[in-house]
Formats: C-alpha cells, sequence, structure tokens
C-alpha cells in the first residue's frame, strides 16, 4: 500500500498544558523548546544543540503527544511519519521517503521530525526476526536515516525525536553520539498521574456531580492516557445511549469494564508472538 510520504502540521495547537503528569520527561524536553527557540544561546558558548532524543515507553502513554507539544510549545513545524509505514514497501521507496522527509524539514527548520515506532525501521541490523517486509528494504531506510542524520549540523534548527517501546532491539548505530544520544523515559501513569490525565480529559465533558476524578484514578490501574482518553469517550457514548443529560459515576464504571473487556480481548491476540 502506498500511504501518504508524510504528515506535516504546520501550526501545532498541542501545548505542555495538554500533557499531565509526565513531569520529568516535561523538564528534559523543556530544554528541546529552548534550543529551537534560542539556539544561538547555546551555540555562541561553543555548545552542540543535540540532534535527536528517544522517547521510550509503553504505547499509549504520550509520547506523541509531548513530541507534538514539543513543536506547539517552541512554535515550529511538526513533520512525522511512523516505522511501521515502511514495512512492506517496494525497494528504495523508504530510503527515499526519509531523504525527502528530511529535505524538506531542512527548509522549514526550525522544526521537529518526529518518527513513531522507530524499532520497525531501526532493528539491529541482520535481525529482522519475523518482521513483515524484506530485511535489505529496512536497512536501506535504516541506513539512509542514519546518513541523513549525520549529514546536517547542530545548528541546522532540525531536532528529531523518536519513540520505542522496545529501545533493547534498536540498532546500536541510532544510539550513538550525534543521532538519537538522550533517552528520555515515559512510563505509565500512577494513580495521580491517572488523576491529571483524566482531569484533562473530562474537562469538555458535561459531568454529574457525583464524578470524582479521584474515584476513576483508583478504579484503573495500569491504564495508559490513551486507554483513560477511552474511558471518557465510551462514558459520553454510554451517558447518550441512556438519554442523560449529565454523564454520571455508573457512566464511568461500565466504561471502565468495556475498557478493560477490550484490554483483555488484545492481550490474547497480541501475547503468543511477546
Ligand atoms: P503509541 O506508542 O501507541 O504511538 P504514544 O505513547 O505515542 O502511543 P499518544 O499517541 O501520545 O501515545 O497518546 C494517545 C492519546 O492518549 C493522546 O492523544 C491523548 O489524548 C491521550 N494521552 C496519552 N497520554 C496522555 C497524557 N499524559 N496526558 C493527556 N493525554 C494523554
Amino acid at each position: 500500500s502506498k500511504a501518504a510520504l508524510f504528515d506535516q502540521d504546520n501550526k501545532v495547537k498541542i501545548t505542555f498544558a495538554d500533557v499531565a503528569g509526565l513531569d520529568e520527561a516535561k523538564e528534559e524536553v523543556k530544554e528541546i523548546v529552548d534550543f529551537l527557540r534560542f539556539p544561538t544561546k547555546f551555540t555562541k558558548l561553543g555548545g552542540k544543540i543535540p540532534k535527536g532524543a528517544l522517547l521510550v515507553g509503553p504505547p499509549g502513554t504520550g509520547k506523541t503527544l509531548l513530541a507534538k507539544a514539543v513543536a506547539g510549545e517552541a512554535g515550529v513545524p511538526f513533520f512525522s511519519l511512523s516505522g511501521s509505514d515502511f514495512v512492506e514497501m517496494f525497494v528504495g521507496v523508504g530510503a527515499a521517503r526519509v531523504r525527502d522527509l528530511f529535505k524538506q524539514a531542512k527548509e522549514k527548520a526550525p522544526c521537529i521530525i518526529f518518527i513513531d515506532e522507530i524499532d520497525a525501521i531501526g532493528r539491529m541490523r541482520g535481525k529482522g526476526g519475523n518482521m513483515p517486509g524484506s530485511n535489505d528494504e529496512r536497512e536501506n531506510t535504516l541506513n539512509s536515516l542514519l546518513v541523513e542524520m549525520d549529514g546536517f549540523g547542530t545548528d541546522s534548527g532540525v531536532i528529531i525525536l523518536a519513540a520505542t517501546n522496545r529501545p533493547d532491539v534498536l540498532d546500536s548505530a541510532l544510539l550513538r553520539p550525534g543521532r538519537f544520544d538522550r533517552m528520555i523515559s515515559i512510563d505509565k501513569p500512577d494513580i495521580v498521574g491517572r488523576e491529571q490525565i483524566f482531569k484533562v480529559h473530562l474537562k469538555p465533558l458535561k459531568l454529574g456531580p457525583d464524578v470524582d476524578p479521584k474515584k476513576i484514578a483508583a478504579q484503573t490501574p495500569g491504564f495508559a492516557g490513551a486507554e483513560i482518553m477511552n474511558v471518557c469517550n465510551e462514558a459520553a457514548l454510554i451517558a447518550a445511549r441512556r438519554d442523560k443529560s449529565e454523564i454520571d459515576m455508573q457512566d464511568f464504571q461500565d466504561a471502565i469494564d468495556r475498557v478493560i473487556g477490550g484490554l483483555e480481548k488484545k492481550t490474547k491476540i497480541i501475547s503468543p508472538e511477546e
């Protein structure tokens, strides 16, 4: 299939206020916002601005959201593509796509390039395992990514953020100095983090007086931000189906059950290859 080349958002509206919790990760990426906004502050002292950082953490924990917020806070364009778009591609297409992406990004600098699921491209060379797509083609794509990263200076104004939940399978060449030499870990939220994320996603909803984010957070151990967002959406749908004028705690309880049910089905399908 021929997916879009890559996505480009010139006016990112997401800011750190949209990212709940993740305080340490936010602190770390604030520095990147600074690099993008005031590059000479660093370069005039002879400092080298890092080219890339790797956001490491389980699915749905807000890696994409945080990367977008960096672009939003810095007021720069956001280019993104997903490693999984590169599997099953014709020979040479992946490498050409990477080159094209970097060319456009350089023209729009300062900007952010975000590569989601970088492990799909960046697995250790020679160890394709049972990944779909030809290994040679994936290696071509990875090589072109390395060449592109080496090919621009630290003062180019392009910062590359990548996300993965499998840092262990990444080719070590990607992690060398001057490439993705910073790792920022993004963990699943604890009960306090979940409450904060719920508060963000409850804000646009019409809630009954019995809705208590603290209680909902206590009933959702193990949930990532994406699942928390799902719970809020489901609760609204359930309440609508019940012809209610506001969403109450019972709707949230039922929404939580439904999301847990969905997760259980998913693990059953996914676990055999883990
Ligand atoms: P994946 O690895 O599956 O790509 P991800 O870590 O990039 O996942 P996101 O796509 O950023 O996760 O998260 C999905 C959605 O979940 C977000 O768009 C947002 O609505 C919600 N979400 C996740 N984490 C947070 C958070 N910390 N604060 C607020 N919302 C969150």
